[in-house]
């Protein structure tokens, strides 16, 4: 979910595990800024709390992925979002952490990040995000589950809780 704390958690894993993280939020958060047509267009998709297509999404993703640095494995956030995009991806998923919170507490925590919001923070298109994630990405996480790979983690509590919960069930150990 948006707001979830998925960057807080996936860049403490990172650093822990040793892999580099990459978000594709960021990636198009970035891209938005660019006076390009992609740019504009990308731009136009995230403010309107939309998702950016499977295909340019894959794309991106996949391209990144071909660099040295990912080759020892990686921290994937806000990817795969959708079906589509779950399915099509071959580079290889070993586990997905769902960090779960509700509708209710995203609305709060998104009306009134401490960081001083983002453009695509205004409450249609917030209530947006939170209507795609059911349509788009719950499926994900069915898909995910089925497989026996998805780890749910209650997301309403501290970082450090949520870090130490998500190490526990991964093993990892603190060195
Ligand atoms: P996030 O920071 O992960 O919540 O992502 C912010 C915005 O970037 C989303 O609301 C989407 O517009 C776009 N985005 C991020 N990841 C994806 C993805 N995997 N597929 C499509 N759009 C994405």
């Amino acid at each position: 979910m948006p707001g979830a704390g998925k960057s807080t958690q996936g860049n403490l894993l990172a650093k822990k595990l040793k892999v580099p993280y990459l978000s594709t939020g960021h990636i198009f958060r970035e891209l938005a800024k660019e006076h390009t047509p992609l740019g504009r267009r990308i731009k136009l998709v995230m403010n309107a709390g939309l998702l950016i297509s499977d295909s340019k999404t894959l794309q991106i993703v996949i391209d990144y992925l071909k660099r040295p640095e990912y080759q020892k494995g990686y921290i994937l956030d806000g990817f795969p979002r959708t079906l589509g995009q779950a399915q099509k991806f071959k580079n290889g998923i070993e586990k997905v952490i769902y960090l779960k919170v509700s509708d209710k507490e995203i609305l709060w925590r998104l009306a009134y990040r401490d960081d001083g919001g983002r453009e695509d923070d205004t409450l249609l298109a917030i209530r947006k995000r939170i209507e795609v994630f059911h349509k788009f990405t719950d499926p994900v996480i069915e898909y995910y589950r089925k497989k026996g790979q998805l780890l749910e983690v209650n997301g309403e509590r501290t970082v450090e809780e949520i870090q130490r919960d998500i190490l526990k069930h991964l093993k990892v150990h603190a060195k």
